[in-house]
């Protein structure tokens, strides 16, 4: 400790140095339970304030978890990054709302039921305990009291039935029937993700046929083009997710043709969709998917198609569970059948093939090979004919085929619209074929109304019941919705999960049997469960009124929260969780309950955690413990590693070694900190950057001032990054800097060059900037520099300009020889900074206005720089 006493300002400490020395030692696993306790003991520690608190609010929010009952890697990043978030925006003033909760039904929870014999409810909140037990170690600033939800719980689920019975009054939700997977052997339908290469998961020799189940759906499609549009005026989501989405939606504007089949007068002529009703003239075949309703009758006479077709549908079935449909080997059988143009009468051979698709379109399409890259592939492979109908004009000597240009092209050899071009002819055409009733102008969708039956126990009861015995206006088994006042339908908890002979809620008769509640008659519930994907579909509105029990949120606070200013979460829900999350907005939002119409508006996805080049997962045994990790390095340690090995948005790979230097980097700070903190405790404050008076400043000595221009440059960066870029990488290593630059300057803090009030102000700056980053060191450096207040309420210093400022040069700029104006640099400014500041300048950008620059040049002279710019 002598060091500190040789300190000018050490002969007014405690003389508390003898304990201090001891402390000097970094020991994560002493200070962080500590702090974790006292914490843990103030529940409203972050909780948000009233939405009438006139404060600017800011909804801080990452995807919740499903409780497997261990935290991960990936988990840890995430969070770690909303939650430098959230207690930066605290800190900037803004009433934040950063909530958690558990996404708790699900599959996992009857298999591992089945597995342990555990009851799913139970099973799932021991696990819910567990990961909380381990995200309160590491420190995460939620607000556990005031809005953990799980979604497993009546008070949440029940409002996913009221919401049911709010489409199903709208006609939103609807009953029709579907394909399922369905085991034989299991006697059950399984989900797709217990499908393993065409078997079922239990009974490996066993193949999963499809059966068609009554099942409810959700008209997504209603909103397809509204999800669709509002893509576009979303420009706080990425773009990879926004593209993802409209494919998913898949709108293509088009027409519908009716071709019927030659010499089958009684057979329903084959609608084929066109995005080009422009080329009918240039069809040559007629293409049907394998599971075309004409090719279901076709087979049932012509063995041979029979067997083509069934291993196109076996080859699709596989291409879908890979997603590989789109690079799918082209290749089809002919029919022996034909059809007729409507247009010109021709006839054209009838096709199946295994690149068309039943559920897109009609799931038949015309084949226009000299028009589309995909159909002259295919008349090729089989010698069909090509016969070019567009051409940039009526001369096609020399044109190579396939020709897709839409632009300026013209219709050729197409009847009485030979010459139109393409745009026009597509809508006159489109008219024609509706004015003649064999067509029309029509948009087609990829996507489908969301099918939400489960067949599964550990879901939202759906609450709709069958009246046994039918009453006016019902039919015997009839469906009814329940009422309101019946809500919430309880799981029940006590059941026995096997996983064969259908629903598991079938086989409890006091859950099944009931009353309809309007003629009062007998009456069975429906058995099917909801998809998990509901609860996750509107669990951030419950996140503002958690405790409502008598709404589902509170429309006034919902609308105060809302949107979502910044949403953190995985890329792999690009589409399922936030496409049905953006629907479900939009319907709450005709319900009346909210004013937006999107739930975020800004979205961020995180990249992977990775060892040793791929994903962590037991299989590969790669797998890095978070708790491994506290054990050894602390919480502070594991988070900062998190935020500092990769930029957010790239994938991470995990290295131990990396977290051991973090918590060296930490100890750093620590001993930094212990040894001045003793001198500049009892120093009075005012000497912030933002306060600091001139005379102050005019005061430094030159290694003073160095420091404080290097720790408000830190601000400065740490603060633009939070706002924009999010490269916490890079603002823990400008954090790495500056306590370097502050160790280098040991000698001189030592011996009073530097005083003790700047000093203070460096590590009492040092040690907020922390706070996002390393939370429970932050609060222990807080009180070891005598602070009692609470470090996480502390406004966010603010960088000084004046005090940034590295000692400048002045540069004249030149234009065409004339002095346009002179702009200040910093002294090490290189090239090509001095030429951007040049253009950036304002008299130097009026005098190149709508010129052309032929020539810059940064002269150097011996008394210092100057640019020269050549226009003309
Ligand atoms: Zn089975
Ligand atoms: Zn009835």
């Amino acid at each position: 400790m002598d060091d500190v006493k040789t300190t000018k300002a050490a002969v007014a400490a405690d003389g508390s140095g003898a304990e201090k020395n001891e402390a000097l030692r970094y020991n994560p696993a002493e200070i962080e339970p500590r702090w974790q306790a006292l914490w843990d003991a103030q529940p409203d520690l972050y909780a948000a304030e009233p939405h009438t608190s006139g404060k600017p609010k800011f909804y801080c929010l990452e995807m919740l978890p499903y409780p497997s009952g261990q935290l991960h890697m990936g988990h840890v990043r995430n969070y770690a990054i909303g939650d430098a978030l959230a207690r930066f925006m605290r800190m900037r003033g803004y009433n934040v709302l950063h909530p958690m909760g558990w996404d708790a039904f699900g599959l996992p929870a009857e298999n591992a039921a089945l597995k342990n014999n555990t009851p799913p409810r139970e099973w799932t909140l021991k696990n819910i305990e567990q990961m909380k037990v381990q995200m309160r170690r590491i420190g995460y600033s939620y607000d556990w009291a005031g809005t953990e939800i799980a979604t497993c719980l009546p008070d949440y689920y029940r409002w996913n039935q009221w919401f049911f019975l709010k489409m199903v009054e709208r006609g939103l939700a609807y009953r029709r029937s579907s394909k399922v997977n369905w085991c034989p052997q299991c006697a059950t339908v399984l989900a797709n993700e217990q499908v393993v290469g065409g078997c079922c998961w239990r009974h490996e020799d066993q193949i999963v046929e499809q059966r068609e189940l009554e099942q409810w759906f959700l008209r997504i499609t209603k909103y397809a083009d509204e999800l669709l549009d509002g893509l576009d005026v979303m420009p706080g989501w990425p773009e990879k997710v926004r593209t993802m989405q409209r494919n998913w939606i898949g709108r293509s504007e088009g027409a519908e043709a009716s071709f019927h089949v030659t010499a089958m007068a009684n057979t329903a002529p084959i609608k084929v969709f066109t995005t080009r009703i422009d080329t009918i003239f240039g069809a040559t075949s007629i293409q049907l998917a394998p599971e075309h309703a004409l090719v279901k009758e076709w087979v049932k006479t012509d063995a041979k198609l029979a067997s083509a077709v069934e291993a196109m549908i076996a080859e699709q079935k596989a291409a879908r569970e890979t997603g590989d449909i789109g690079n799918i080997e082209k290749h089809g059988v002919a029919t022996g059948k034909t059809a007729v143009n409507p247009f010109n009468g021709e006839t054209l051979p009838i096709w199946v093939a295994n690149y068309i698709l039943a559920d897109y379109g009609t799931g038949a399409i015309m084949s226009v090979p000299a028009h589309d890259e995909r159909d002259f592939e295919f008349a090729t492979k089989y010698g069909l004919a090509v016969k070019r109908v567009v051409a940039p004009n009526v001369d096609t000597e020399g044109l190579a085929l396939p020709y897709g240009e839409e632009d300026d092209a013209v219709l050729i050899d197409s009847g009485e619209w030979t010459g139109e071009a393409v745009l026009e002819a597509q809508e006159k055409m489109a008219r024609f074929a509706e004015e003649h009733g064999f067509g029309k102008k029509t948009t087609t969708y990829r996507l489908k109304d969301w099918g939400v039956s489960r067949q599964r126990y550990w879901g939202t009861p759906i609450p709709m019941v069958y009246c046994t015995n039918g009453h006016e206006g019902v039919k015997p088994g009839g469906v009814v919705a329940l009422p309101e006042s019946a809500l919430p339908v309880l799981l029940p908890e006590q059941i026995e999960i096997t996983q064969e002979g259908g629903s598991p809620l079938g086989k409890v008769p006091e859950f099944v049997n009931t009353t309809c509640p309007v003629c009062g008659g007998p009456a069975w519930r429906e058995t099917d469960t909801m998809d998990t994907f509901v609860d996750s579909s509107w669990y951030f509105y419950r996140y503002t009124d958690a405790r409502n029990s008598s709404a589902p949120f509170d429309s006034e606070k919902a609308n105060y929260w809302f949107p979502i200013d910044q949403y953190i979460g995985g890329v792999e829900h690009a589409i399922l969780h936030l496409i049905y999350s953006r629907f479900w907005t939009k319907v709450m939002r005709d319900l009346g309950l909210i004013a937006n119409s999107e739930p975020a508006e800004r979205l961020f996805t995180q990249g992977m955690v990775i060892k040793d080049g791929a994903k962590m997962s037991k299989s590969k045994g790669n797998v890095v413990s978070p708790d491994l990790m506290i054990e050894k390095y602390g919480a502070d340690a594991t988070r900062m590693y998190a935020l500092f090995a990769a930029p957010p948005d790239r994938d991470l790979e995990w290295q131990e070694e990396g977290v051991a230097g973090i918590s060296r980097f930490l100890a750093r700070v620590y001993r930094l900190v212990g040894k001045y903190s003793p001198a500049v405790r009892y120093i009075e404050k005012g000497v912030r950057g933002d306060e600091i008076s001139p005379e102050q400043f005019a005061g430094q000595t030159v290694a003073g001032a160095a420091l404080l221009r290097t720790l408000h440059q830190t601000i400065a960066k740490i603060t633009e990054d939070f706002n924009g870029r999010w490269h916490f990488n890079t603002c823990i290593a400008a954090i790495m800097i500056l306590v370097n630059e502050v160790y280098a300057a040991e000698a001189a803090m030592d011996s009073g060059e530097v005083d003790p009030a700047t000093i203070a102000e460096l590590l009492r700056t040092l040690t907020l900037l922390l706070v996002p980053f390393a939370p429970f060191l932050a609060a222990e450096l807080w009180k070891d520099l005598g602070e009692t207040s609470d470090v996480f309420q502390q406004p966010w210093p603010v960088a000084d300009a004046e005090l940034a400022r590295e000692s400048e040069i002045e540069i004249p700029v030149q234009v065409n020889g004339k002095l346009a104006n002179v702009i200040k640099l910093a002294a090490d400014a290189d090239e090509k900074a001095i030429m951007a500041a040049s253009l950036a300048d304002e008299k130097v950008a009026a005098r190149l206005a709508g010129k052309t620059i032929v020539k810059h040049l940064v002269i150097h002279k011996p008394s210092g720089k100057l640019v020269n710019l050549v226009v003309k």
